[in-house]
């Protein structure tokens, strides 16, 4: 097969409402016209060519003419021919042979797999990552459990709305917790910009499309499906999971991990990694004085069952911990129990929305009601003279701002639609990156920020540790889940102290006045948006460069920095505050069968980079599991 890419085609020859006769094979135009520019651009006879398929199509309408450019894959009638044509043509880059796309499991259990129960892989959380390590790890024989905190998407769907409509919330199910994980109520999105030698998203979108995805996600360029499509989808591949021989349990926290010192290896670990003493069950950590690295193995997890309140203890050697960024309790255990940490850079800011015409038409110009272009998308940097860093993040055309909470007493904001993305307003975040060395200056790095983020016990202890990593340079591990949890916690009192977020126009913000109504944008946000001033919540080195960012962002999309436009806050939860190490073989730094994973342990961010995550951490798993190979 050959694989040829920047195939170009003017769409204003169909009519506005024509799909090509390729169906599912991508084309939007007649298949008749791609085969004659592919065979043209081979220099080969249009009947050479036996069998086209669209392996991507995207737009270009920069130019007046709207065009669509193809990647086709196709076959030769004659397949000896294709090599001579590789030979022949081999300096052109857009002519290449096609990639092998398919998964090869690079292992595979033995029936009667495992002997030992304890062998039997456990996966904590059922997000994007852990489904796709447990499908992966249930796909090689392995039979997995998954233990999932919160509740089956049906239910969990009920709860979710208690808190957008009744402004209720259910701590241990909603947006973040449940099945599905914490993109299972968004735009489902399905791109990532991660390197992807193996086509692992290839396969994830593949098993989307078998679970009833809708095909086309296959060749579009910015594939999306859609919240309702993504929770059936999410459900098929329950069923598949548990059709291999893997078993799902929710409302089953892992409030503990089982270790035991492990004397046959010493990690070496990075300078900024904190390491305090272990402890024993239960009990709180001495103050973290030298990080000594202790190798530790495991041995098994604690479970803390939702419904009866039990807790039991389950033995297991194997656990991948895809436990996604919003289980700050869970990253406490972790320090508690001596599992290396390090904190990491994340974003914080705001959901900014605008009228989607506005956005369609400073995307696609004259060709903004085309029917194949739908709602378009957009992404923006700016670096701002204070230094930061400032971009748009997770873009929902016409979408909705949710609520994302999953704390009692704080706001935090995130965007999500339906496959149609009709909805009348575009919203994404607009961000500003922090890094570990600014915590300090961006909140009261004191007690009373810790005591507030994590209790008066816990948090007075953190905080001796962080005044003594302090002194060697270093920053805390769970410095940024403080730096958020101040941040939702104002949110939560600018909106009202009801689950109302707060919000201001985009003229206010830049004169430094706090709104006082909303104009002709009105906020999607649910229960409802607060107007008041976001200097209430953000930090000074955030709003300046928020100040500095929208009129340029306006240069590049007319009408981005309208005074009508809606900021909603607090968007905190772009990406994990802290990363789990790991070293090359996926296991934690210092916890032999402890394998970080996804979105929570630094390793993904976005639906398809932490399936992506998941895959690759079971295939290593599963090697290690059965004495086989990893694969490179
Ligand atoms: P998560 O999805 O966070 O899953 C972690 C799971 O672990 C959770 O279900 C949690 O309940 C469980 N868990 C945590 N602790 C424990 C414990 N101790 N015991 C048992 N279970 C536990 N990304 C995109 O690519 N496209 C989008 O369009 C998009 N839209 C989004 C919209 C919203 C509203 C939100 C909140 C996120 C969105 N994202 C989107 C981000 C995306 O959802 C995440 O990047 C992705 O879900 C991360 O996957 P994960 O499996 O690593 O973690």
């Amino acid at each position: 097969m050959l694989r040829l890419s920047e195939l170009k085609l003017d769409l204003s020859a169909l009519p506005a409402s024509a799909e090509g006769d390729a169906g599912d094979l991508g084309a939007a135009h007649p298949l008749v016209a791609l085969r004659a520019l592919a065979a043209q651009t081979l220099g080969v006879p249009d009947e050479q060519i036996a069998h086209l398929q669209v392996h991507k199509r995207s737009f270009d309408a920069r130019s007046v003419q709207l065009r669509v450019v193809y990647v086709v894959d196709l076959a030769l009638a004659d397949p000896a021919q294709e090599a001579a044509l590789l030979q022949r043509l081999a300096g052109r880059p857009h002519i290449q042979p096609s990639p092998d796309m398919r998964w090869h499991p690079p292992a595979c259990a033995p029936a009667g797999w495992p002997a030992r129960p304890e062998l039997r892989p456990v996966v904590l959380g059922f997000g994007p990552c852990g489904l796709f390590a447990a499908l992966a790890l249930a796909q090689m024989g392995l039979k997995p459990l998954v233990l999932e905190r919160g509740r089956p998407v049906r239910q969990r769907t009920a709860d979710t709305w208690g808190l957008w409509r009744k402004q209720q919330l259910q701590p241990e199910s909603n947006v973040q917790f449940g099945e599905g994980g914490a993109g299972l109520f968004s735009d489902g999105k399905l791109y990532s910009q991660i390197k992807d030698p193996r086509w692992l998203g290839r396969k994830v979108l593949q098993e989307f499309v078998a679970a009833g995805a809708p095909p086309e996600i296959l060749y579009q360029a910015h594939p999306h499906i859609g919240t309702f499509r993504l929770v059936k989808v999410v459900q098929a591949l329950r069923e598949q999971i548990i059709a291999l021989g893997g078993e799902i349990r929710f409302e089953q926290r892992v409030s503990a991990l089982l270790l035991e010192p492990d004397l046959t290896d010493v990690p070496d670990l990075p300078d900024s990694t904190s390491l305090p003493d272990r402890a024993p069950p239960g009990s709180l950590p001495p103050v973290a004085a030298a990080p000594a690295p202790q190798a530790l193995r495991l041995r098994g997890v604690r479970v803390h069952d939702q419904a009866t309140g039990a807790e039991t203890e389950l033995p297991c050697e194997r656990l991948v911990l895809a436990l996604g960024h919003s289980a700050r309790d869970t990253f406490a255990m972790l320090h508690d129990a001596g599992v290396a940490l390090q904190a990491k850079a994340f974003s914080i800011g705001v959901r900014i929305e605008h009228p989607q015409s506005l956005i369609d038409r400073a995307r696609w110009g004259r060709h903004a009601d085309h029917p194949l272009l739908g709602a378009a998308d957009y992404k923006l940097v700016h670096h701002a003279r204070n230094g930061r860093v400032v971009y748009s993040f997770c873009m929902c055309p016409g979408g909705t701002v949710v609520a994302a909470t999953s704390e009692t007493g704080r706001v935090v904001t995130n965007g999500m639609s339906q496959y149609s993305r009709q909805e009348r307003n575009a919203n994404a975040g607009l961000v500003v990156a922090i890094e570990p060395r600014d915590f300090p200056q961006a909140f009261p790095d004191d007690s009373a920020a810790w005591e507030a983020a994590f209790g008066p016990q816990r948090g007075a202890l953190y905080a001796q540790q962080a005044q003594a990593l302090a002194e060697r340079g270093q920053v805390h591990p769970l410095a940024g889940v403080v730096l958020q949890r101040d941040l939702e916690a104002r949110a939560f009192v600018a909106g009202g102290s009801n689950y109302c977020a707060p919000g201001q126009r985009v003229d206010d913000l830049l004169a430094q006045r706090p709104t006082s109504a909303f104009g002709s944008v009105q906020p999607s946000y649910q229960p409802g948006v607060h107007p008041t001033d976001l200097a209430r919540v953000l930090p000074d080195c955030v709003l300046q460069a928020l100040r500095e960012a929208l009129p340029a962002f306006g240069k590049q999309i007319r009408g981005f920095d309208l005074p009508d436009a809606v900021l909603t806050g607090v968007e905190t939860r772009t990406s994990s505050p802290l990363r789990i190490p790991r070293g090359d073989d996926y296991q934690s730094l210092n916890v032999r069968g402890l394998y970080p994973a996804g979105e929570g342990a630094g390793y993904a961010g976005g639906i398809l980079s932490a399936a992506v995550d998941g895959i690759r951490v079971a295939e290593a798993l599963a090697c290690h599991a059965l004495g086989q190979p990893a694969p490179a």
